[in-house]
């Protein structure tokens, strides 16, 4: 009984192995995820927020993956006055500025969260609603949620899947997400 089951158990492996390779020798067309290289040599003190952000998008979504310094797909800079803001170039590429008066009014997680973003696609959304990343400064500076929803996030994967318009992957800039709420002086 023993031996039968053993032969049985070697069979079985046997056709397992043969399938698996079949299944090596004609795989499916893999759609490759896009890899965008985010370069923080000018962050300034942005930088590992920038990890921290790259981060979060990756854990959110699939077709995509944001990697630091292989590249220059994106490009974080810090910058003073003038507001936060994104230039996309087309999906994927970009450039995104931090404001350090901004950021230091509002979550420099969640702008750089928001920002990023833009990059990966998608548009404003003022609506004052905290748990939305895209609803910027309109949530008030008491809003600190650093991530997407599950609607935002996977509208990015589908972009990122190669579905909806072109316009979500068009060259756009994206500014005013973040209101000034310092007092002027003088
Ligand atoms: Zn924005």
């Amino acid at each position: 009984m023993t031996s039968r089951l053993s032969r049985l158990a070697v069979a079985l492996v046997a056709t397992a192995t043969a399938t698996l390779g079949v299944t090596v020798a004609n795989p499916a067309p893999a759609s490759a995820a896009m890899t965008i290289c985010y370069n923080t040599s000018q962050a300034g003190n942005y930088a590992g927020t920038a990890n921290q952000a790259a981060s979060i998008w990756n854990n959110a979504t699939v077709n995509l993956t944001l990697s630091a310094n292989c590249g220059s797909n994106l490009r974080i800079y810090q910058i003073t006055g003038g507001g936060s803001y994104a230039v996309r170039t087309s999906l994927g590429n970009g450039r995104v500025y931090i404001d350090t008066q901004q950021a230091a009014q509002y979550s420099p997680l969640r702008i750089m969260t928001h920002e990023i973003g833009h990059i990966l696609g998608l548009p404003d959304n003022y609506n004052g609603n905290c748990s939305l990343l895209m609803s910027g400064g309109s949530a008030g500076t008491s809003c600190t949620n650093p991530y997407p929803s599950s609607a935002e996030a996977s509208r990015v994967s589908n972009l990122f899947a190669g579905t909806f318009s072109a316009t979500d992957r068009s060259s756009q800039v994206f500014r005013d997400s973040w209101p000034n709420v310092l007092t002027p002086v003088g």
